[in-house]
């Protein structure tokens, strides 16, 4: 379970979020959607600490670490914890070029939980499997699609076992016909039970796959809901409009 209070995140003389409150059951998925500038990258990027919040709470299973004023960063071991609980997805993939993808499925086992070699070589060949690549084990990921290596991408964020996946709009980068090989995937992680954020612009995805959808703009969380009734019947006009464009 993961519980969002009162965060706070300004750079600079920017508040880019407002006093967000977010609670996510275990197992459940939530979708984050919102105009461009709304804050979305910025709260998930809290969640793992690549931005250090300024204030509020953030929850992840029975770890909880508060956030003053942005000035005193967490002490490195409860930013190991959030970092290896919290398995992120970007629009971009960023493997490593010289590792094959076994190997880059292996390595935060490897290096971060210092697991045995043979012990994450199997992990990694299971994830594989998992997200429809065990075939390409011994690839290079300059010789894959996007979707396979955004797929490479999920297997090496799984490979951390975290407790939430996040996804930053995961499929924008993506050739139209490399999407739904992505979708797939995320879709069969909700369905195992992952406890899944996402943020994107597949609104026929987040209705089908998201437990609750939360609209956020300017830094404020305008309405949330579930999904289907969010999506479908919105009740603030500013969601309305938002969502008119994408019909
Ligand atoms: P998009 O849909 O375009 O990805 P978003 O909802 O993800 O947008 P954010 O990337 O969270 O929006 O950005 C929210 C605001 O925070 C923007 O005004 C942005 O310029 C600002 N911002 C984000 N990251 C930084 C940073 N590292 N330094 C300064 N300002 C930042
Ligand atoms: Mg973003």
């Amino acid at each position: 379970k993961i519980e969002i209070t009162n965060l706070k995140k300004q750079f600079g003389s920017n508040i880019v979020l407002r006093d967000i409150n977010v609670k996510v059951d275990a197992g459940s998925v939530v979708a984050l959607i919102g105009p461009s500038g709304s804050g979305k990258s910025t709260l998930l990027r809290c969640m793992n600490l690549l931005v250090i919040p300024n204030g509020g709470r953030i929850r992840i299973g029975h770890h909880t670490f508060v956030f003053d004023d942005g000035s005193k960063m967490p002490r490195a071991k409860d930013q190991a914890h959030f970092r290896s609980n919290t398995g992120m997805v970007f629009q971009h993939f960023n493997l490593f070029p010289h590792k094959t993808v076994l190997q880059n499925v292996m390595e935060g086992p490897l290096v971060v939980k210092r697991m045995p070699k043979a012990q994450a070589a199997q992990l990694a060949r299971t994830l594989l499997g998992k997200v429809g690549l065990a075939d390409k084990a011994d690839t290079y990921p300059d010789r894959l699609s996007g979707g396979q290596k955004q797929r490479v991408a999920i297997a090496r964020a799984l490979a951390m076992e975290p407790e939430v996946m996040l996804f930053d709009e995961a499929t924008s980068a993506l050739d139209p016909e490399l999407v739904a090989e992505v979708l797939g995937v995320m879709r069969d992680l909700a369905a195992e039970g992952m406890t899944m954020i996402i943020v994107t612009h597949e609104m026929a995805f987040a209705r089908e796959v998201a437990d609750k959808v939360i609209f956020l703009r300017d830094g404020v969380i305008v309405e949330e809901g579930p999904a289907r009734e969010l999506i479908d019947n919105p009740k603030q006009e500013a969601t309305r409009a938002f969502l008119s464009h994408f019909h």
